[in-house]
């Protein structure tokens, strides 16, 4: 049995132990993160709280393309709101998936 074998076969027993929920969470961490519309709108959430009216503004967006993907985003507990009166403030709901986020912007600007 080669060196090669038994990493496979180690890899595998780690992999058993997720179970599927793990999984369907994960994917759709990923799937959340795999979007150009939702990286920047996450990105700018990264620091501090926005209204939708800021947000489509911000990144030159329509208010109904901000609403459908922060409706996503909240959906997946990435982002939170708060109202006041009329206006939706939106801001992160979880620090690892920001974290997520920075790890990627930051290997994608040494390449
Ligand atoms: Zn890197």
């Amino acid at each position: 049995m080669t060196e090669e074998i038994n990493d496979e076969e180690k890899y595998q027993q780690r992999s058993r132990d997720l179970d599927e929920e793990t999984l369907f969470v994960v994917s759709q961490t990923f799937k959340a993160l795999s979007d150009p519309t939702r990286i920047r709108i996450l990105n700018l959430l990264c620091t501090e709280e926005h209204s939708v009216n800021d947000i489509a503004e911000s990144l030159n967006l329509s208010q109904s393309t901000v609403s459908h993907q922060l409706r996503f985003l909240k959906n997946l507990r990435l982002v939170k709101f708060r109202r006041a009166g009329t206006t939706l403030y939106y801001s992160k709901d979880d620090d690892h998936v920001m974290n997520l986020l920075k790890q990627a912007v930051e290997h994608a600007a040494h390449h």
